[in-house]
This record gives structure tokens, sequence and C-alpha cells, in this order.
């Protein structure tokens, strides 16, 4: 049984589709985070907490946050949940790097780091960070559509979120954009696209289905 380690995810959006790029590979086992710690999925363990993390989280801000989160909930059997107490945060404004991340590009509009312990025959999750790069990217917290040059927080959120159980990022004109929440390539022209990242694909939900244990 090896100690987990931090993965890093980078949505390489808003850069020339050769960018697009997940750090890691995906293991070949499903994950679950094993809230009870009993080594079983159960119906305890489909939900998994995310709380706000660091600086200017507005109530306007959560509420999208708290959007995106709940389109897994309701869309697929893995039930993310918003709460105050939670290992699992959601960083905004790019002030506090992910874990697994040395320091912010350009290149990634969002990233998450998934931190799991291998049990063999799954990944047991056991944190999550999700950044928002506002260092380097304008973001819109509309519940409406972004105006030009914006990215949508709550469809960039809705991506990272899916990070967060190990989907990929994907690719290719059959995927982006709009396609699949998932798609992770986005040229700057097609930021408004990121407003459709909110609402999942059958794709999106069949692969978290097919993922996440409980
Ligand atoms: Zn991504």
């Amino acid at each position: 049984m090896r100690r987990g380690f931090a993965l890093a995810l980078v949505v390489a959006l808003l850069v020339a589709p050769s960018h697009a790029f997940a750090m890691h590979s995906v293991p070949g086992w499903p994950v679950f985070w094993d809230k009870d710690s009993n080594g079983i999925p159960n119906s305890t363990d489909s939900v998994e907490y995310y709380q706000t993390a660091g600086t200017l989280w507005t109530s306007s801000k959560i509420q999208r946050l708290q959007a995106a989160i709940s389109r897994w909930t309701n869309g697929t059997d893995w039930n993310p949940a918003y709460s105050c107490c939670s290992t699992n945060g959601v960083y905004i404004n790019g002030a506090t790097l992910p874990a697994c991340f040395s320091s912010w590009n350009s290149a990634s509009i969002a990233a998450t780091c998934l931190s799991f312990t291998n049990r063999g025959s799954y990944g047991d999750i056991f944190d999550t960070d999700i950044s928002l790069n506002e260092v380097h990217w304008n973001f819109s917290w509309s519940a409406s559509e972004p105006p030009s040059g914006f990215a949508d927080a709550q469809g960039v959120s809705t991506h990272e979120l899916g990070h967060g159980i190990f989907l990929l990022d994907l690719s290719g004109t059959a995927n982006c954009p709009p396609g699949p929440t998932m798609c992770g390539v986005i040229t700057s022209g097609q930021l408004p696209y990121t407003m459709d990242l909110r609402t999942l694909t059958s794709d999106d939900v069949s692969s978290a289905n097919y993922v996440y244990l409980p």
C-alpha cells in the first residue's frame, strides 16, 4: 500500500490546442472518497464535500460554485456537496496555488490537484484542491453569459470538479468545443463556450458513473 501522491490536472484552455495536457495518466482503477475508512464503497462515500478556501469569496461567487457542484450531484451517481468544513478546498483569484503547482502559467486557466491513496483495486481520494487562475485570466461570476474576453467561472468550476474524480481532459473536434464538460481545450476566441461546460453531456455522466464507485 503506497501513500497517496499528488497529481496535477490542468485545463489548458485559452491557448493552442497543442497546449492541452493532463500531467499524469489516470490509474487503471476507479476511485471513491472513503469517508468512513472501511475500504468499502457505500452510500456514505458517495458524497464528497468541498469548501471554499482562500480569500475573496463572496456569497454570489459561492452560489456559482454551488451551482457547479449541483450539476454533478443531480446528474451523476457521484454526489459532491458544498460544506463549510472539508479538506477539499476551492480557491479563486489565483492567490493560492494548488498544492501540486510551483507557479501559475498563462496556459492554465484553472488547475486541480488530487491526492489519493492507492488501495490496490481503487483510489482512495483524501484531498482535492481546485484553483481558478485569476492571475492571468478574467472570470465572469455572473449567472448569465460571460462578457467577451471572460471565462465563465461556473463552467470552469464544473470542469475542474470532474478532475476531482479522475476524469481527464478531452480534446479533438469531437469533444471541443462545446462538447462535453470535460473538454479541456478551448482557444482564446472560444471563451464563450466555457458557459457550455456548465451542462454535463451523456459522456460526462457515464464517465463519472463509471469511475466513481459508490
Ligand atoms: Zn481540465
